[in-house]
C-alpha cells in the first residue's frame, strides 16, 4: 500500500501539465491506465483477508489517488467519488477469484478455460460491473463539484450542495442527475449525427457539457459573493 501511494502520487505529479489541461474523462482514463492497475496486485491478498479494515484502507487509498488525479476536493462526498471511479474492490475480487478458480479447475483437467464461452461468467460480469461515471464530463465539472462542497457563508454548518442552494437560496442549478440525463441526451443526438458522418461525438458532448458547467459555476459564484458581501453587492 505504501508503494502504491508513493508511486501513484509520483505519477500524478509528473503528469500534472497533461492532467490540468484535460477533461475529467481523460483524467479518469489516465488514472485507469496508470493507477487502477496497481490495485489489481492487491486483489489476491484482499480476497483472503477477513478483516474489513484492510478493505476500507485500500478503498480509502484508491479514492485519494483518484482525487489527486482529477483535482476533486478532499470534501467531495464518498458516494460521488465511487460513482465516478467505477472501480469497486468487491466486484474485482468476485471477478478475479472466479476466473482464477476456473482456470485452475480446467488446468487440472488439462484444458484451457475460455471466459468468453462461459455463460456463468457473463452473468457475473453483468452483476459486478458499472458504467463509466466520468464519460462526457469536462474539466469544468471538477470546479463546479468542488464549489458545491464548500460551506455556505450564510447558513451555519451547511454545505453548498445543489439541493441546499435550491431549497434555501432559491438558486436553480443542475444537479449531478441532470448532468447524467444531459450527457445521455447529447450522446443520442451525436450518435445520430455520427451516423450521417458529420461532427465528433466525444468532443461535442464534452464541449457542450463544459458550457453547461461554466454557466452553473458562474451562477453559484455570483450567489456566494452576494452572501459573503451582502452590503457591497446591494450598493452595486
Ligand atoms: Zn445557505
Amino acid at each position: 500500500m505504501k508503494f502504491i501511494r508513493k508511486k501513484s502520487f509520483f505519477i500524478g505529479n509528473k503528469l500534472k501539465p497533461l492532467l490540468s489541461s484535460s477533461s475529467l474523462e481523460s483524467r479518469y482514463n489516465l488514472w485507469q491506465i496508470f493507477i487502477a492497475l496497481l490495485f489489481e496486485y492487491l486483489i489476491p491478498l484482499l480476497s483472503a483477508e477477513k478483516y474489513p479494515t484492510h478493505h476500507l484502507n485500500v478503498e480509502r487509498l484508491m479514492r485519494a489517488t483518484f482525487r489527486h488525479f482529477t483535482y476533486l476536493a478532499k470534501t467531495t462526498p464518498i458516494y460521488l467519488i465511487d460513482q465516478l471511479t467505477n472501480y469497486k474492490i468487491k466486484d474485482r475480487i468476485a471477478l478475479l477469484t472466479y476466473i482464477s478458480k476456473k482456470k485452475w479447475e480446467y488446468r487440472k483437467m488439462g484444458e484451457i478455460y475460455r471466459a468468453s464461452t462461459d455463460l456463468a461468467f457473463q452473468g457475473i460480469i453483468r452483476n459486478h460491473t458499472s458504467t463509466n461515471g466520468c464519460k462526457g464530463l469536462p474539466a469544468q465539472f471538477v470546479s463546479y463539484t468542488n464549489i458545491l462542497t464548500t460551506t455556505c457563508p450564510q447558513c451555519p454548518n451547511s454545505i453548498c450542495s445543489a439541493h441546499h442552494l435550491i431549497r434555501k437560496h432559491q438558486l436553480n442549478i443542475d444537479t449531478r442527475r441532470d448532468y447524467q440525463t444531459g450527457i445521455k441526451k447529447k450522446r443520442t443526438t451525436t450518435r445520430l449525427r455520427k451516423e450521417k458522418k458529420t461532427g465528433s461525438s466525444r468532443d461535442d458532448v464534452i464541449e457542450s457539457m463544459a458550457q453547461v458547467c461554466t454557466s452553473n459555476l458562474i451562477k453559484v459564484k455570483t450567489l456566494l459573493d452576494k452572501l459573503r458581501n451582502p452590503i457591497k453587492m446591494n450598493k452595486i
